[in-house]
C-alpha cells in the first residue's frame, strides 16, 4: 500500500515515511517497485563516474571525516596538474566520459589554479563532463568553475536539520551555508548532487525525513548517500556504522521519490558488505564511482577505515566494476550520463 502510493505519487506524509523507514517488513517491495522505476527510465544502464581524488589537504574539521584538520596521522598528498591530467586521459582510455575531481578545501587550489585545471580538461576532452566535489565556496567561485568548463558539482548537505548538523560539525561550519551554497550552484545551472551519509552519529528518523523534505525543495540530479563508516584518528571512532538495510531502503526511496535521478551505489556501501555496492544497484542505483586516482596516493584518501578499492589500478577498477554490474544484470555504459530533464527547472 505504502509502496505503491510512494510510486505513484511520490511523496508521502510524515507518518508515512516513518512506517516506511522504521521496519523491513516493505523492503522487497520497496525494492522491486525501485528497481522497476529505474528500469522505466534507465533501462538496466549503470552510468560510470571516474574519481580522481586530488587533495587530501582540509582546511575543515568534521567529526566524521579522516581527512580533517586535526588528524595528524596522516600524510597529505596533493596531485599536480599533470597527475590530474594524466588520471584523465588514462579514464578516458578505459571508456570514462565523466571525471569528478574530488577533493578536502585545500586552498592551496586557489580559483585561478582550478579554472586553469578544469579548462584545460574541458578543452582535451570536449566529450567529458567535469564534476566538482570540492566543498563550499562563494557563488563567484563556483561561477569561475562553471564558465570554465564544470558542469556537475557534488556537495552533500549532511543532514538538513541545523542541530543534527552542528553535532557533525565544529561551530565554524553552518547547515545555512552549506544549503545556500546548493541553491547558489542550481541558480547558476549546474547540474548538483546533495546526500547524506545513513546512519550518522545522533542521526534521527526525524532527521532523514527532514532530508528527504530538503531534496523534495532543492531538487537535485544526483543524490548520494552511503553509510556512514567510522575513522580510527576521529572524534567518532567509537561511533557504529550505518545500518546496510536502511541505506537500502532508503535508496529505493529516493528512487520512487524522484525517478530520474542519478544515485550512486557508493565506495562506502561496497566497504560496509562485500556486495553492497550489487544490493545498491539492485535497491535503485545507477551509478558507480570507480576511482581513477593514482595507486600510490589511495591509501591516503581515507574518510573512514577499511576503504576498499585502494590497492588497485584504475584498469582493475573498471574491469571489476563491469563484472559485478554484468553479474547482477546490469550493463556498464560510456555515455556521459546526463539527467538534464530531471530538473524541473530546466
Ligand atoms: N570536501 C568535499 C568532499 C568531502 S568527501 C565536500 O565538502 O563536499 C565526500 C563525502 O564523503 C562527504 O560529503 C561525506 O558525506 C562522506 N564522508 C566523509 N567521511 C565519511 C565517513 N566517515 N563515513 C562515510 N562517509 C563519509
Amino acid at each position: 500500500m505504502l509502496v505503491q502510493k510512494l510510486r505513484q505519487q511520490r511523496d508521502l506524509t510524515d507518518q508515512e515515511f516513518r512506517e516506511l523507514l522504521c521496519c523491513e517488513n516493505n523492503d522487497e517491495d520497496l525494492k522491486q517497485n525501485a528497481d522497476a522505476v529505474r528500469r522505466e527510465h534507465y533501462g538496466n544502464k549503470v552510468y560510470l563516474r571516474g574519481l580522481i581524488e586530488f587533495t587530501n589537504y582540509c582546511k575543515n574539521n568534521c567529526y566524521y571525516c579522516g581527512i580533517r584538520r586535526a588528524n595528524q596521522k596522516i600524510s597529505r598528498y596533493r596531485l599536480t596538474q599533470e597527475e590530474i591530467f594524466s588520471c584523465c586521459e588514462e579514464g578516458y582510455a578505459l571508456g570514462f566520459r565523466t571525471f569528478v575531481l574530488q577533493g578536502g578545501e585545500d586552498p592551496y587550489f586557489t580559483d585561478d589554479y582550478i579554472c586553469q585545471i578544469v579548462s584545460k580538461i574541458h578543452n582535451q576532452f570536449p566529450d567529458c563532463a567535469i564534476t566538482l566535489s570540492i566543498g563550499e565556496k562563494s557563488y563567484e567561485s563556483y561561477l569561475a568553475y562553471f564558465q570554465a568548463g564544470a558542469e556537475r558539482y557534488l556537495l552533500r548537505h549532511e543532514t538538513a536539520d541545523p542541530v543534527h548538523y552542528g553535532k557533525l560539525h565544529p561551530a565554524e561550519m553552518s547547515c545555512t551555508n552549506r544549503q545556500k551554497c546548493l541553491f547558489d550552484l542550481k541558480k547558476i545551472g549546474y547540474q548538483v548532487g546533495a546526500g547524506i551519509m545513513v546512519g550518522s552519529p545522533f542521526q534521527t528518523l526525524e532527521n532523514i525525513i527532514a532530508d528527504l523534505r530538503f531534496l523534495q525543495k532543492l531538487q537535485p540530479q544526483m543524490i548520494g548517500i552511503g553509510p556512514f563508516l567510522p575513522h580510527q584518528d576521529t572524534p567518532f571512532r567509537d561511533e557504529s556504522a550505518g545500518d546496510l538495510k536502511l541505506t537500502l531502503r532508503l535508496l529505493s526511496i529516493l528512487r520512487l521519490m524522484f525517478p530520474k535521478v542519478l544515485l550512486p551505489a557508493t565506495t562506502a556501501l561496497g566497504t560496509l558488505h562485500p556486495m553492497g555496492r550489487e544490493l545498491g544497484l539492485k535497491a535503485g542505483a545507477n551509478v558507480i564511482m570507480p576511482n581513477l586516482s593514482p595507486t600510490s596516493v589511495r591509501k591516503k584518501y581515507m574518510l573512514y577505515d577499511n576503504k576498499i578499492c585502494t590497492g588497485e589500478e584504475s584498469a582493475q577498477c573498471r574491469s571489476c566494476t563491469e563484472r559485478r554490474a554484468a553479474g547482477i544484470g546490469y550493463e556498464v555504459v560510456t555515455d556521459r550520463g546526463d539527467a538534464k530533464d530531471f530538473c524541473k527547472n530546466s
